[in-house]
């Protein structure tokens, strides 16, 4: 059953006309968005009218500095290392009809489909035999898909291993639950939960969710509140960039960290910004009354990287492979790869009845395997590492642990010993010849004075002898 929407007492922290205000600004003097730079290069999260600073800049060299500067925050605060993930599809039955999406209840192009735990446990090894192991389970919203149902599908997820294969981590992205369903999908050991206001601009919202749920914006702008009452603590925040002014949308999204840093003492894990792509049945995707011209888009995710330092940013493969290679750069730290967001499609051949089974269009449909090899190449370190969420730095602890030597000690030794894992157990040829040079240089970059490294170079022994999962 799904939760009763209970919104009584409850009142937007959004201040929509604070935000158009902010972004109605002239342009700001060079000398105070340098200062705005450095105060973010300190990795001090940003204030409102700072970001909106940011936004006003039209000037082309401005912008440049504004990007290099989120090249060197990024470098900073995440070093070089770049996390895979792969979504998974259990289910695209939905009760909603929102305007720009293929799952829609009134959409009668799609050929619905929920996973069996027979079905499920296909795709997992499927997922497994190509070398993930981290998942986001992707939900629409429907009686089936309840609090239960997340939390046995998300269950039955970890219990499968494939030779070498499991998955470590599970995030998910659902519809929003009441408090006693976020505690019921924590109990399965959810690594983050993540949702999309899609649109924070009220009456954009009310025009693309016109029945349903989830056409109770209150309901779904305090779904974290009510998760992180739960526990919960890993979040991941989203709009959906075509809706609306995008520049609005990413300033609402720090008005919404900073209402959780003020209230639970922690802003979100991860921010998301994915941009509409066409879908099945779906004019309203095809051409989005607001859609992001790359150049904006790109001088967007430096902006947000400038104004959160320490939250993790997520770039799908809904962008093309170029884009999503400059934007690397720029600050995202979170991709996904291999990805196939048909239902049932890791286990399934048929590419047209995969593509009718889909929410919208992918347009880097690279392996696994060729992103983490052109990773590489390009001199990233592409990791699988969990270690964090099993360490149980998340959360509060996470936001401690992101100072400095953070990265270091942590990040750059998991994500080499999850690598070293995957290039050992499922890289091509050719993938496991460069990566493991790429490995060489990673491990020769760390100054032997490091005072992990003695254990680092004996855990990759350990892994080279077939031992696995090992981690900082
Ligand atoms: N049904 C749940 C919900 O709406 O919260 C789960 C999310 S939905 C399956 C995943 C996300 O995909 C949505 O939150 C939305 O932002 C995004 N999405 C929907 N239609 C899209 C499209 N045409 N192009 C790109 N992203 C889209
Ligand atoms: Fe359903 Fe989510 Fe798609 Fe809306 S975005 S139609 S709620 S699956």
């Amino acid at each position: 059953m799904l939760p009763k929407i209970d919104t009584e007492g409850l009142k937007s922290f959004i201040p929509e006309e604070e935000i158009h205000e902010l972004l109605q600004k002239k342009t700001p003097e060079k000398a105070y968005i340098r200062d705005i730079i450095s105060k973010s290069l300190d990795k001090n999260r940003l204030d409102p009218h700072e970001m909106a600073a940011l936004f006003n800049v039209t000037d082309p060299d401005l912008i440049m500095e504004i990007k290099e500067g989120a090249k060197g925050l990024k470098e900073l605060v995440y070093g070089n290392r770049i996390v895979l993930f792969a979504p998974l599809y259990v289910g695209n039955e939905c009760i909603n009809n929102c305007s720009y999406c293929g799952f829609r209840k009134t959409n009668m192009d799609i050929i619905r489909k929920s996973l069996t735990m027979k079905e499920l446990e296909e795709e997992i090894r499927g997922l497994e035999n190509r070398g993930h192991k981290r998942l986001i389970m992707v939900y629409g919203e429907h009686p089936m898909y309840d609090a239960n149902f997340i939390h046995d599908t998300v269950k039955k997820v970890y219990s499968i291993k494939e030779g070498n294969g499991e998955i470590r981590r599970v995030n998910i992205n659902a519809a929003p639950l009441d408090v006693e369903g976020f505690r019921r999908v924590k109990e399965a050991g959810i690594g983050t939960y993540q949702i999309f206001q899609e649109t924070y601009h009220q009456p954009t919202y009310k025009s693309v969710h016109p029945s349903g749920p989830k056409s109770d914006y209150l309901w779904r702008l305090f779904a974290f509140d009510r998760a992180m009452e739960a526990g919960i603590d890993d979040i991941g925040m989203g709009a959906l960039m075509g809706l609306y002014d995008h520049r609005f949308e990413a300033m609402a999204m720090l008005y919404h960290t900073i209402h959780l840093e003020e209230k639970f003492g922690c802003g979100p894990h991860t921010i998301s910004f994915p941009r509409i792509e066409p879908a099945i049945g779906t004019e309203y995707a095809n051409n989005p009354p607001h859609q992001v011209k790359d150049e904006d888009f790109m001088k967007m995710i430096a902006i947000i990287r400038l104004a959160v330092p320490y939250t993790g940013m997520i770039l799908t493969c809904r962008e093309n492979t170029a884009l999503r290679d400059e934007a690397i750069s720029y600050g995202i730290s979170q991709i996904d790869a291999g990805s196939d967001i048909g239902v049932g499609a890791y286990s399934n051949e048929d590419k047209l009845e995969n593509s009718k089974k889909s929410q919208f269009v992918l347009n880097d449909n690279r392996s696994l395997d060729e992103v983490v090899c052109e990773l590489c190449e390009s001199g990233q370190l592409p990791s699988f590492c969990t270690g964090c969420y099993r360490k149980g730095r998340t959360g509060e602890h996470f936001m401690e642990c992101a100072v400095p030597g953070f990265v270091k000690n942590y990040c750059t030794p998991n994500g080499i010993l999850t690598l070293l894992e995957y290039l050992i157990d499922y890289a091509s040829p050719s993938t496991k010849a460069r990566g493991l040079k790429a490995l060489e240089r990673q491990i020769a970059d760390i100054p032997d004075t490091s005072s992990f490294k003695p254990l680092l170079l004996s855990r990759i022994d350990s892994v080279k002898k077939g031992e696995r999962d090992l981690y900082f």
